[in-house]
């Protein structure tokens, strides 16, 4: 039994990791595998690979197209995967939810459409310094192109947004478009997003969540917190690769450009000149990842049964017992705020041990996690670090993890004679 056990997770873990044969392997001989990885892509269940494999091997034709059975059946998943999106972030309309291919994506498509057709010199567009490169490129690539000023909220010691900061910046400075990433895939911190959003929109400047590291771990509800766009990966909350949402408020996808052209987006085409079709599909040129919706539909159904409050119940035991445990490690500091604070991560550092000579090194005990940057080189250099150690938690993980971690730690400094 383990301690997660013990503390009564809400959730059956152990039936839970039945439904994902990977986690049951050898990462070397006599190492069972330990994945602590999940914040860069997180594990799939049977259930979506089956969903997937019956569309492929049973229903596949090019959706939206065919006036044939098979057609409309693949029509039919794909845009039910959409109305399950919709109902798991609580948008109004399926009309809001865009099919991307990640949340990378999924920002470019603000800036490019929202963005290009809406910021210019004087505006502002306020950031923060714990942003993943996927929310601070597209933006920088505009700010050259358009001439628009960008901010950063700083981030504290302990790894907070300075929050004076940024109502400094929504008082003195003409903010268009407030972009924070809702849980740092570094730090873990949870960002008090629902108040921000109120400051901006008091300000009167829009609001897009980067919801990469947080709709896999908690309910996120778009019309609670009132945000107007959410961007997300299908692949870090149980989906496949290749599948990621934009969620837009309706009036502001309306109002905005296409992003990309081609078939599909449009209503009529001329030599001259064309019309878009309606949303969401104005927004979703050529063919479609219509498998990898499928999975994404069939992941928020698996999510939705074991529930997101006991998913980040069961999370929060795991985290908190892992700050407990890497904070006995003598030399090892955890980046970041305290466990009530925190969701999913745990990067570390450690006095005379390189975070990739770590990594490697609990590799060899079965470990898998990751070392670097984490897309994150502002938040780095903001403290001063070349790189941190990052394990990250799912719903299959336990603390009887978090134990092999922490071994493979003691036993990476052993053999570093530390
Ligand atoms: N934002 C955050 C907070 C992330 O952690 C990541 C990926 O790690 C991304 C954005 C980019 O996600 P993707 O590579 O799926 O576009």
């Amino acid at each position: 039994m383990t301690k997660t056990d013990q503390l009564t997770s809400p959730l059956d873990i152990q039936a839970i990791r039945a439904d994902f044969p990977v986690l049951n392997q050898e990462a070397h001989p006599g190492k069972p595998l330990v994945f602590l990885d999940s914040a860069a892509s997180s594990q799939k269940p049977r259930q979506v690979v089956d969903a997937m494999s019956t569309y492929l091997l049973h229903d596949h034709a090019n959706v939206h197209r065919g006036i044939y059975a098979l057609s409309e059946r693949a029509t039919d998943a794909y845009e039910a995967a959409r109305e399950k999106v919709r109902v798991f972030i609580n948008a109004r309309s399926r009309r809001e939810i865009i099919y991307t291919r990640n949340t990378t994506e999924s920002v470019n498509l603000v800036a490019g459409s929202w963005g290009r057709a809406n910021l210019g010199p004087g505006d502002v567009v306020v950031l923060s310094e714990m942003e993943h490169h996927s929310n601070i490129v597209p933006w920088q690539l505009l700010a050259e192109e358009r001439g628009f000023t960008i901010r950063y909220i700083p981030v504290t010691d302990e790894g907070l947004l300075d929050l004076a900061a940024y109502e400094t910046f929504l008082q003195q400075e003409p903010v268009k478009l407030v972009s924070v990433m809702h849980v740092s895939n570094v730090l873990g911190t949870v960002n008090p997003v629902a108040g921000m959003i109120r400051q901006a929109h008091a300000a009167g400047a829009l609001f897009m969540i980067d919801g990469a590291q947080s709709v896999p771990h908690l309910a996120v509800d778009v019309q609670a917190l009132d945000v107007d766009f959410l961007a997300f990966s299908g692949h870090k909350m149980a989906g496949p690769t290749g599948i990621g949402v934009l969620y837009g408020k309706r009036v502001l996808l309306e109002a905005m450009p296409p992003y990309m052209g081609g078939g599909d987006m449009i209503r009529r085409v001329t030599l001259e000149k064309s019309e878009w079709n309606d949303l969401p599909y104005k927004f979703e040129a050529g063919t479609p990842a219509i498998a990898e919706a499928i999975g994404l539909g069939a992941a928020v159904d698996y999510l939705g049964t074991l529930g997101m409050d006991n998913i980040l119940a069961h999370e929060q035991i795991v985290v908190e017992y892992a700050m407990e445990r890497l904070s006995e490690i003598p030399g090892l500091k955890v980046l970041g705020p305290g466990p009530d604070r925190r969701n999913g991560v745990t990067a570390f550092v450690m006095q005379d041990l390189h975070a990739h000579d770590t990594a490697q090194l609990l590799d060899m005990e079965g470990v898998a996690v990751r070392a670097g940057h984490h897309c994150a080189m502002p938040l780095h250099q903001r403290y001063c670090l070349p790189a941190t150690t990052r394990a990250s938690y799912y719903v299959y993980n336990t603390t009887a993890d978090v134990d092999a971690l922490v071994e493979a730690i003691y036993n990476a400094r052993k053999l570093f004679g530390i």
